[in-house]
């Protein structure tokens, strides 16, 4: 059974969403907002996604690039905007294809199936076919969600539950990294020359740029969330628990 997360806030439209494509045959998953969807995608692998662009959180053509950076699951972007320019925007950003809202069951599970077909290591539901799932192909890891932070090294945009950070270009730079390396412990040295690109750079350079991190990531080195000190070794990007 071909599985399909479902992103879309307006509650009465996720319902009626779940329901047609439940009747048809998906197992169906949900999420009301852009957030949501990425932790859904880093999770589970899910076959397609139905991404509605009118989010609370984040930007859709945001949400879109941002499970492009982590998945290269298809995905049928619903949109309300009726409007050239914003629907080859969407393609160009990584859509597979377009719903212009309001559409019909009928026609979401039409452009669904077609979708799958041309992407196809997954048969569309009810082709009859019993063919095992398989997960979309590994990917290089661009964007990297952990916890409530979601980093995007390619559009240099990092949120934490759902509003964007501001950052230096060092602090992203340094939040990248240990972003993309997530529950490992990276020493200062391996910061200096990977981040800075300058080893013979002393530590507090590191620590001052940490600090300030911190801060903006709403925590203090005596209360950590995301970034733990490892003492002696360095430090560990987690999700809080
Ligand atoms: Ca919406």
């Amino acid at each position: 059974m071909p599985s399909v997360l479902v992103v879309e806030d307006d509650p009465s439209i996720r319902q009626s969403l779940i329901e047609v494509l439940t009747e048809h045959g998906y197992a169906v998953r949900s999420a009301a907002d852009g957030f949501g969807a990425l932790r859904e995608v880093t999770q589970t692998p899910v076959d397609a996604v139905v991404l509605d662009l009118g989010l609370p959180d984040l930007d859709g053509g945001d949400a879109l690039r941002m499970i492009r950076g982590i998945s290269s699951v298809p995905v049928l972007v619903a949109t309300a905007r009726d409007d050239e320019s914003e629907i080859i925007k969407i393609l160009n950003a990584g859509a597979d294809d377009y719903l212009v809202k309001p559409f019909s069951g009928g026609q979401l599970v039409a452009r669904l199936s077609a979708v799958l077909r041309r992407t196809s290591h997954v048969p569309p539901a009810g082709a009859g076919a019993a063919g095992a799932p398989v997960a979309a192909a590994a990917e290089p890891l661009r964007a990297t969600v952990v916890g409530e932070l979601a980093v995007d090294p390619g559009a240099r945009t990092a949120y934490l539950a759902g509003r964007e950070l501001r950052l230096t270009r060092r602090e992203f730079d340094l939040l990248a990294f240990l972003a993309h390396h997530s529950g490992q412990v990276v020493s200062k040295r391996r910061l200096l020359t990977e981040v800075w690109r300058e080893p013979y750079v002393d530590d507090q350079t590191v620590d001052v740029h940490l600090s300030s991190l911190r801060r903006k990531l709403g925590e203090r080195a005596a209360a950590p969330r995301y970034l733990l000190t490892v003492r002696g070794v360095g430090i560990k990007l987690v999700a809080p628990r």
